[in-house]
Parts: structure tokens; C-alpha cells; sequence
């Protein structure tokens, strides 16, 4: 990129939330950044969202470097002469790179693909809601321009601000490739849509989109929020994860026209590991107490480990398109996922099914609660606790996402989790207190 007129550089990474951390740094130091990285404490992979620091203090919270990766310089398009970076974290003295990681983690998976000639192509899909300061209610917070039914409209109506073509125009040049952006069901809720790209790319491009509608809301004075289920009374906002495969000649190899659906046997087994894994994955998509109140039969996500053709209740949708187009959808997370580790964990899921050439049950139709219940496959875990279980049992996904990484996240979550067991909900006096 052409650093003309750029004097900031904003150096960003993800913490184990998924949330944009970084440091702002004056144009001249970049080269230097580049060769010797810039220090952060390692606290930051411990702290939770209240202010806590949960862990790390008997290593007395190590330095860690954080390197710009080059490729990734863009021109912050709403503060003229600064430019963002993104930056992968390595120890100090900078012969390996830091295990906790997550864009770190996504990397050593991707290269397990290119031993096998694979490579994985991604496409986020993140719904959020806008919300407007509201002094009256307890939360501070309503629904941005709250109509109802508003899905599909586009304008003045039920975007007063122009906040959709605000986004779509930043995240364009911010290089994210937006193809669309909508209301979504809910009142206040959107849905901005980036073409697929390399797993690598595309998780970036979910963690910028994030930042970015995050920054862009907070200039207008509004809050934007990717939780899995901040209303009561309103739809849950999800974060499927799109993927397909390419060959050595970088073409779709998801597709086998001579098969009755259309699927590679490729495909098939990297559906029945994501299947296969689905519990301990949910550790990661549905990484908060939230996550799990979003999940219930009758939204458009799914409760069971399945999979189906364009059915939106199944753990995994395939969607109809073939071709290059042949791909498959995890419908069960939220914005809540750090999508690092999101897609870097259904890629090792998806690899667990091919390297032991797993096959898939039989792939459901309809209304899947209608079935007889031992053909609508497991259930999935409907807590956080459970999720996380799920993850301490899964020695691949461990393993393969390196035991540091998974360590810290059990140990921050479980921080997190303990805080929670102890709070009182505003459900408990509104529920109890009249009448016990
Ligand atoms: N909002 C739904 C969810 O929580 C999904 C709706 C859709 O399929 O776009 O995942
Ligand atoms: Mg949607």
C-alpha cells in the first residue's frame, strides 16, 4: 500500500474475545515495528470485559511482540492519515510466534491444509444490532429507529442516520469486499455481507468488520452489538460461517456433478467432522452465557448436530448452489465468536473428517422437530458449561489449536463463567420477589 499521507498506523490484533486490541504508532517507527515487533503485555490474553484480570500472574505477565503483517496495511477511510495493520504475536525474542494467538492458531491450521494440497476459502456472515442511548431504561440502550417488521427495507425509514451505506462504503475501502448489506429481522438489526476469500483473509475481514461497525457506530453516538441475544422480545443475530475447499489448481473441488447431491466425497467427510466435533466448536461460536438463550427451536439456528440441503435449523446447511459455488454452512454462532478461532476450529473439525474419511448421517428435511426424535441427531449443549466440557473432551481440537491457547480460553471463560454464577439477574426479583 502507498503510505503518502499516512502518519499514524494503528497496529491491531485480536484478544481471546475477539475484540481489536492494538497500539497507535507514528509512521516513522513502522520499519522498525516490522523487524522488531512492539511490545504488549501478555495480560491482555487474561483480562475479561469487566476489568478483571483473570490469570497469568505467576509467569509475573511476560512481554509479548506484536508484527505488523505488511499485506494487510489499509487507509482507515474515516481518519484521513492514519492507516490500520494487522499484527501477528510472537515471543519476545521472536524465534516463535506467541501460542495464544488466535490469527497465530488460524495459521498453523491453514498450513495442515497445504500439506494436503487444500486450501480453505470463508465467508462471514454477521448480523448486529444498532441501539440508541436511551437514559429511561436500565441498560442505557434501545433499538436504533426500532419499527416494526422493518426486514428488507432499505432508507430513510429504518435507517435514519444512513448507517448502511456508511458501512458498506468504509468496509469497501477497508478492502473487505462488502456484496451486501440489509435489515435483518429484527427491529435495529443488520446484516453486512463480504465475498469469500482465503480463511485467512476472511477471518480478518470478519475481525475488521467488527471493528468497523463498532467504531462507526460509536461516531454517531449509537452502540452496535454482534451478542447472540440482547433482546428478550427480538430475533438472536447469528455468525454463519461459509467454507469450501480448493485443489492444487485453486478450483472448487467441493462439487461431484456425477453424485445424486452434487457433493465431493471431499465434502462429505469435512461435513461429518465439523458433525462429529459440533459440541466442542460450540466453546468457540457461542463463547458467552448470551450465546445460548439465541439457541431454541423455534429461531432460524439449530438446537441438534445435523445437516441438511438449504434447511436453516441444521448445524451444517448446504446450500443449493454447485460449481464453484459448492460449499457448506455453520449456522450454530453469534458475533460473539472471535473468528479466528471460530473458523480456525471448524477447519480442524472439517480436516478430522477427511484425514479419517468420516461419512455424514443422512442429511435431514423439513421441519427436523417433526422427526422421530433419535433421527434428529444429538443434542447440542445448551449452556456455556456444557459447551466448554465439550472442548476439555475434544483431544483433536485441543491438540491442534495448541493446549497454551485452549488453556488460556478455558481459564479467562471459566473466570468469566464464576463471575456470572454469582450475579442476581433482573429476572430473579421480577419473578420471585412479589409472591416468595
Ligand atoms: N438471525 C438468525 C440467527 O440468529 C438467522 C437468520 C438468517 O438466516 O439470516 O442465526
Ligand atoms: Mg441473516
Amino acid at each position: 500500500m502507498d503510505l503518502d499521507g499516512v502518519n499514524i498506523v494503528r497496529l491491531q490484533y485480536a484478544d481471546l474475545h475477539g475484540v481489536a486490541r492494538g497500539k497507535d504508532l507514528p509512521r516513522s517507527e513502522l520499519e522498525a515495528v516490522c523487524e522488531h515487533g512492539t511490545p504488549f503485555v501478555a495480560a491482555i490474553m487474561t483480562t475479561d470485559l469487566a476489568h478483571n484480570v483473570a490469570a497469568g500472574f505467576e509467569t509475573g505477565f511476560e512481554d509479548i511482540a506484536a508484527r505488523p503483517d505488511p499485506e494487510t496495511l489499509v487507509h482507515v477511510p474515516w481518519e484521513p492519515g492514519v492507516a490500520a495493520c494487522l499484527a501477528d504475536l510472537w515471543r519476545m525474542d521472536r524465534r516463535e510466534p506467541y501460542g495464544v494467538d488466535s490469527r497465530g492458531a488460524l495459521r498453523r491450521v491453514l498450513a495442515e491444509f497445504e500439506a494436503l494440497e487444500l486450501t480453505p476459502i470463508a465467508a462471514p456472515e454477521l448480523e448486529f444490532y444498532l441501539c440508541e442511548p436511551d437514559e429511561g431504561s436500565r441498560e442505557g440502550w434501545k433499538r436504533y429507529a426500532g419499527t416494526d417488521s422493518p426486514v428488507y427495507t432499505v432508507g430513510a425509514q429504518s435507517d435514519p442516520l444512513g448507517m448502511l451505506p456508511k458501512l458498506l462504503e468504509a468496509s469497501g475501502a477497508l478492502g473487505l469486499e462488502p456484496i451486501a448489506a440489509n435489515h435483518e429481522y429484527g427491529r435495529g438489526q443488520f446484516e453486512l455481507n463480504v465475498r469469500h476469500a482465503p480463511a485467512l483473509t476472511a477471518a480478518d475481514r470478519a475481525f475488521r468488520l467488527k471493528w468497523l461497525v463498532k467504531e462507526l457506530a460509536a461516531r454517531e453516538g449509537l452502540l452496535a452489538t454482534f451478542i447472540g441475544k440482547p433482546w428478550n422480545d427480538d430475533e438472536g443475530s447469528g455468525f454463519h460461517l461459509h467454507l469450501s475447499l480448493c485443489d492444487a489448481d485453486r478450483r472448487n473441488c467441493c462439487e461431484d456433478p456425477d453424485a445424486d447431491d452434487g457433493l465431493a466425497r471431499v465434502m462429505r467427510h469435512f461435513v461429518a467432522g465439523v458433525l462429529a466435533h459440533a459440541p466442542a466448536l460450540m466453546a468457540f461460536f457461542n463463547p458467552t452465557v448470551n450465546a445460548y438463550r439465541r439457541l431454541h427451536p423455534d429461531a432460524l439456528v439449530p438446537t441438534q448436530v445435523c445437516w441438511g440441503h438449504d434447511n436453516r435449523f441444521t448445524f451444517v446447511r448446504i446450500p443449493r448452489e454447485r460449481g464453484g459455488a459448492t460449499r457448506l454452512e455453520v449456522r450454530v454462532g453469534d458475533g460473539s465468536a472471535n473468528p479466528y478461532l471460530a473458523t480456525a476450529a471448524t477447519l480442524v473439525a472439517g480436516l478430522d473428517g477427511i484425514r479419517r474419511e468420516l461419512l455424514p448421517p443422512k442429511p435431514l428435511a423439513g421441519l427436523i422437530y417433526e422427526l422421530p426424535e433419535d433421527e434428529q441427531g444429538p443434542p447440542l449443549p445448551t449452556s456455556f458449561p456444557e459447551a466448554l466440557e465439550a472442548l476439555h473432551a475434544d483431544e483433536t481440537l485441543r491438540a491442534a489449536l495448541g493446549q497454551e491457547l485452549v488453556e488460556t480460553f478455558v481459564t479467562l471463560k471459566e473466570y468469566e463463567l464464576a463471575r456470572f454464577r454469582r450475579w442476581v439477574t433482573d429476572w430473579e426479583f421480577r419473578e420471585y420477589a412479589r409472591h416468595l
